[in-house]
């Protein structure tokens, strides 16, 4: 496992036999290939691609599960048949049981909460709840292929199958379990899965069922970490090894199920239903599959006993699924530029609760997201892609995503409203989670170790899909004047920290990083360059499993731009940028001509204030001094032009070769700017000049420039145009944190003062309703009766 803390000014904390040892010299630019990043290996190669031996394991799953709706629990077996692509020999599987609801794992165990007098009331229904109900997976029975018991043993959230002979490269092994999981009321226990029961008085009394790290899963085995061994504490997502799922689901007779994959047993629906499913393979807008009055019967009606829905998915990660009888079922097809690829079905299953926001945006947002995902990195390859409303703001599982907004009815007047947070909150959530069928749903990065491979990488292409479904999209993870604050505040790590370590986790794992890709791509880059580099690392790790280190790589390799100091400070540091100009000089050559340049002196000279000690003995009597004794010296200064000065200057200028006497010549203005990075972070000075004569110009002088000294430089720019202002960043593209220092000559800020009320103690005299009178400090009831005669009479 690598980790690496940036300390202080991006030096590697850990022992490296490469030390400035004196001075105070910051490497900002020092490479990372050699030092901080793995060896390449020919699993992995230094290009950052798949190397010529890479291999990964594959696990096929065929499941089948039963849910009973009055225990909200899943009963399960599943058949697990592990094919070990690995060169070595294994004599035991790890599987993930990842779910903390048990009371003696770490994340129960290792909670922690703020200090302070605070608490809400969901934390407390949560600590309720846990003293009546636990989760986990219970009632464990694993077996081999002919029904042997074997050993097991459970660590926390992972589970070690003993094997009863070992596991051969290129061998593979079936195993199977049997399980049963109570599932978590999510809005009480929290969790990124669970059940909602609609059970209030206005209610109809039905649930939502959502299923997600619900079965025993292979845990990753991989060739820089071998078993991944990391428990599930809370914050650090799933990494799966990919495989073909065959899963049969048995829920009441009047639910709709959604789930990873196709339906293999369509005739479950009804004639109608399928005929719309055709229908909409070509419709232009969503069609229902289930009609808004269907599901208002079924939530009315009752089951009459169970169904069993089957789904087959290949070459997916995980497998989620969702069952209620109160689902709406809308669906589009989703033709992608690419005729290799399957039509996609958009699909939204939600409850009437979620009507008619739902109806309005979530499958249109599906069908958008797989437009611009598309273009940044390659056509979706699944053949559904769905949204599912319930208890979960958001979450992602291949082919699968929940999602939580919803409009507002007022209890009393039934009036039905949303909100503009509702519409575009709904609308980002469905473009985010369906974006990580690409993050990491098939570029397999490892979201227990690294937040922002996934979160990072998705929010980027997230913030890309909003501006292009509407400019003024509200969101704004991914604008660089946005990340400001954060990037400024104390309490935080850098991006290259385990998703578990991570402090502010939604600006660390998610702004943070998309911010400095929307840098990278129109600032560092450009579109061409990084949108080259971008779609090759995600090609190359189509069903792959990459590391950072593979990023990194391949984002320098591809786009042919050495991007060390620019992950360095992003990725590996706590940098922020501040670059402040401080002093622009305007110099001239000197021409060697006596006349020029005393008469220039002079003129400076003269331009300097008079000292005091002169200027104030102007009242004061002064000695008469006698005008005979007047003589040369008060007539001249020195500045006069001598004849020894004129002499030396025709002899200079005979000796001059015609290319020296051109550099004297030479009339230009030589500008030099004195910048300072105060914030650290080094990054490229943007320039904007502004001239006497109207026009301006802007350059973009490379991070480079840092490269000699990170805390300040001066830098030179020559032109015949006489300059008026300079601004740094002029388009607020860097996150420059202090604009106040940007602008030469400096600039007035404006600023509104807010008037403050002036505090006022407590009365507790008043408070208790008691009154004094002017004669006596004793205090009497207030009497209301009296006070109100009073107002009566004064009408
Ligand atoms: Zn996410």
């Amino acid at each position: 496992m690598m980790w690496l803390v940036a300390a202080g000014l991006g030096v590697a904390a850990h022992a490296s036999p490469i030390a400035q040892t004196k001075g105070d010299f910051v490497d900002k630019f020092r490479q990372l290939e050699g030092e901080d990043w793995p060896t390449p290996t020919d699993y992995r190669n230094a290009a950052g691609a798949p190397g010529h031996r890479y291999w990964q394991q594959k696990v096929d799953y065929r499941i089948t599960a039963r849910l009973d709706e009055p225990s909200r629990t899943i009963s399960g077996s599943e058949t697990i048949t592990y094919h070990n692509n690995s060169p070595d020999q294994l004599r035991y599987l790890w599987l993930l049981l990842d779910q903390n609801y048990k009371r003696d794992h770490i994340a129960q165990r290792a909670e922690t909460v703020s200090p302070g007098g605070q608490i809400s009331m969901t934390e407390v229904r949560q600590a309720m709840r846990y003293k009546e109900w636990e989760g986990g997976f219970n009632n464990l029975k694993v077996t081999d292929a002919s029904g042997r018991p074997l050993k097991f043993t459970v660590v926390d959230t992972l589970l070690r199958i003993d094997l009863a002979s070992p596991l051969n490269s290129g061998a593979a092994t079936t195993v199977k379990i049997e399980f049963t999981l109570p599932m978590p009321e999510a809005r009480v226990v929290g969790g990124r899965s669970g059940y909602e029961c609609f059970t209030k008085a206005d209610q109809d009394g039905n649930c939502i069922f959502l299923a997600a790290q619900w079965f025993p899963r292979a845990a990753v085995y991989s060739d820089y970490e071998g078993w991944h061994n990391k428990a599930f504490v809370g914050s650090g997502e799933f990494t799966l090894e990919f495989g073909d799922y065959d899963v049969s689901i048995t829920v009441p007779s009047d639910h709709v199920v959604s789930a990873t994959g196709v339906l293999a047993n369509p005739e479950i629906l009804t004639a109608a239903q399928r005929a719309r499913l055709a229908q909409a393979r070509t419709a232009k807008e969503p069609v229902y599959i289930v009609t808004p009055a269907e599901a208002l019967a079924a939530e009315k009606g009752k089951p009459s006993g169970t169904k069993t829905w089957r789904f087959t998915a290949s070459n997916v990660r995980d497998f989620a699924f969702a069952s209620s009888r109160k689902f709406v079922w809308d669906a589009m097809g989703v033709k992608q530029n690419d005729p290799q690829v399957p039509l996609v079905m958009a699909m939204s299953f939600y409850p009437k609760e979620a009507r008619p926001l739902w109806d309005a945006y979530s499958t249109k947002a599906i069908a958008h997201t797989i437009d611009v995902y598309g273009e940044f990195a390659f056509t979706y390859p699944y053949p559904t892609a769905q949204s599912i409303n319930g208890p979960v703001g958001g979450m992602e599982y291949p082919m699968m995503t929940f999602n939580g907004p919803r409009p507002v009815k007022d209890k009393k007047t039934g009036q039905l409203t949303y909100t503009e947070r509702a519409k575009y909150g709904l609308i980002g959530v469905v473009i985010h989670e369906i974006g990580h069928s690409w993050f990491p749903m098939i570029v397999n990065s490892d979201e227990r170790q690294w937040t922002w491979m996934d979160e990072g990488l998705n929010s980027f292409l997230e913030f890309e899909a909003e501006r292009r479904w509407d400019p003024k999209f509200p969101r704004a993870r991914g604008e660089p004047r946005d990340i400001v604050e954060y990037m400024v505040s104390r309490d935080q790590v850098p991006l290259m920290t385990n998703s578990e370590s991570v402090l502010q986790f939604g600006n660390n794992g998610y702004a943070k990083p998309a911010t400095a890709l929307v840098i990278l791509r129109e600032t560092i880059l450009g579109r061409e360059l990084f949108d080259f580099a971008f779609k090759e690392y995600a090609r190359r790790w189509r069903f792959k499993r990459p590391t950072p280190y593979d990023f990194f790589r391949t984002m320098e390799e591809a786009s042919g731009v050495d991007l060390d100091w620019f992950w360095r400070g992003w990725f590996y540091s706590t940098d922020h940028v501040d670059i402040s100009l401080d002093k622009v000089v305007k110099a001239r050559l000197d021409t060697r001509n006596p006349e020029v340049e005393k008469a220039w002196g002079r003129d400076k000279a003269k331009a300097e204030p008079t000292p005091l000690t002169i200027a104030r003995n102007t009242q004061v009597p002064v000695i008469d001094r006698d005008p005979a004794t007047r003589d040369f010296y008060d007539e001249t200064d020195r500045f006069t032009v001598t004849a020894k000065d004129r002499k030396d200057y025709d002899g200079l200028k005979k000796k001059l070769e015609p290319e020296e006497a051109a550099v004297l010549g030479f009339k230009d203005n030589f500008y030099h700017f004195s910048f300072r990075n105060i914030g650290g972070l080094v990054m490229p000075v943007i320039l904007k000049l502004d001239y006497e004569d109207g026009s301006s110009e802007t350059i973009r002088i490379p991070a480079e420039v840092w490269r000699y000294n990170a805390r300040a430089v001066t830098w030179q720019h020559v032109t015949p145009k006489v300059l008026k202002a300079a601004e740094v960043d002029p388009l607020w593209e860097t996150a420059d944190a202090d604009r106040s220092n940007n602008a030469y000559p400096r600039r007035i800020e404006p600023a509104v003062l807010k008037l403050r009320d002036d505090p006022t103690g407590d009365n507790r005299m008043a408070d208790s309703e008691l009154e004094v009178t002017p004669d006596s400090t004793k205090t009497r009831p207030i009497k209301k009766d009296e006070k109100k005669d009073e107002k009566k009479d004064e009408k």
